[in-house]
């Protein structure tokens, strides 16, 4: 139960990678609150994470929405009295080639997946920094370290998130609060159930290991850099060795 005591926030963690971050840290004895755009979507996922026995929360939250996400920490803050871990998980993707994309595409992915990241640090580091702890991990991807084609945005918006977390590192180390990112390769989540099954199994030829990633993988890898004091500013690649 090394989190006992502890409170965690995940973003987009209705379902998907944050759900099983929430869950993950919850079994180690965490209390978490589960943000969402979607609130009936998180107050389910807040019930199920509840039965593993810690106190949980649901919030409606917009990460890119600068307001909601002022209030949000803040009534975190009222209900459970501390914030110590921070994951920034809530991301989209707008996939299009570069010439066409839109501009409208690559603001809303910049928005949510960069900004949200920005925003959502920028409210953790007050609270953290008063209680000289904290522990923020960042979900980036594979992709801001090889690129790929048709996201333009959304591997920009992944390698703006890399920067962003040793720049945190960085700022926020004396004190006590340390920033590192994770960054998967292929998971299988409802993000990738939209490609076809061709662009499916030429992205296994790629991967040494041979299978997608499960969601369990990512939450692992986010629970340790949680559970490290002297791990700053890295990258965990969780990628069955797509990019080493
Ligand atoms: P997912 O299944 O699509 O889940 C993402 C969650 O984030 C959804 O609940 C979504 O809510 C929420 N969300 C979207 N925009 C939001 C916003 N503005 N504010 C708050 N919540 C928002 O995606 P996933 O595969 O679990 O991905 C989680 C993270 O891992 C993302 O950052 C993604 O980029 C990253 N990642 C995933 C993979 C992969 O292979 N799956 C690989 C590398 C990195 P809605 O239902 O309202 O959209």
């Amino acid at each position: 139960m090394e989190f006992k005591g502890q409170t965690a926030l995940i973003t987009g963690s209705a379902r998907g990678i944050g759900k099983a971050i929430a869950e993950a840290l919850a079994r180690r004895g965490a209390d978490v609150a589960i943000a969402d755009r979607d609130l009936d979507e998180a107050k389910e996922a807040a019930k199920e994470i509840a039965a593993i026995g810690t106190r949980t929360a649901a919030v409606r939250l917009d990460v890119s929405n600068s307001g909601e996400v002022i209030k949000t920490f803040q009534d975190i803050l009222k209900e459970f009295g501390r914030l110590d871990i921070l994951v920034n998980n809530a991301g989209i993707t707008k996939d299009g080639l570069l010439m066409r994309m839109k501009e409208e595409e690559w603001d809303a992915v910049i928005n949510v997946n960069l900004k949200g990241t920005f925003l959502c640090a920028k409210e953790a580091v007050k609270i953290m920094a008063k209680q000289r702890y904290g522990r923020i991990v960042n979900i980036a991807s594979v992709v801001a370290f090889i690129g790929n084609p048709g996201q333009a945005n959304y591997s920009a918006s992944k390698a703006g998130i890399v920067g962003l977390t040793k720049t945190i590192a960085k700022e926020y180390a004396s004190r006590g609060i340390t920033s590192n990112a994770v960054a998967p390769g292929f998971i299988t989540t409802a993000m990738t159930d939209v490609l076809s099954e061709n662009v499916k199994e030429e992205m296994k030829k790629a991967i040494p290991l041979s299978r997608f990633g499960t969601i369990d993988d990512v939450a692992n890898a986010v629970v340790f850099l949680a559970s490290n004091g002297y791990i700053t500013g890295q990258v965990l690649h969780v990628n069955g060795g797509m990019y080493m």
